[in-house]
């Protein structure tokens, strides 16, 4: 399970999506819960993003553990939100 600590906390929504990109991944959340997840990330390029990374990082390591969300990747997802959250609408680039 991620610890990491998001700085946009405020965006409750994205908060959420965040926490539980994990447990969305290995396929443990409930239905109802995936159903949310879901619907947000259908809204929200953002997590989409965050998702699509997340993904590439267990198909890079085989398994996604604290270990693997260097300070790197940490920084590009708040300066992600944060540039979002500053009124930048402009969706996300594509990875590397
Ligand atoms: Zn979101």
């Amino acid at each position: 399970m991620i610890t990491l600590k998001p700085p946009w906390r405020r965006d409750l929504a994205c908060q959420q999506v965040v926490e539980l990109v994990t447990d969305y991944l290995e396929g443990a959340l409930p239905r109802g819960a995936r159903r949310r997840f879901e619907a947000h990330l259908s809204g929200c390029p953002h997590c989409t993003e965050y998702l699509a990374q997340m993904r590439r990082t267990i198909e890079l390591t085989g398994s996604l553990t604290p270990d693997d969300l260097t300070p790197r990747m940490r920084e590009e997802f708040t300066a992600l939100y944060r540039r979002w959250r500053d009124g930048e609408d402009q969706p996300p680039p594509p990875g590397p």
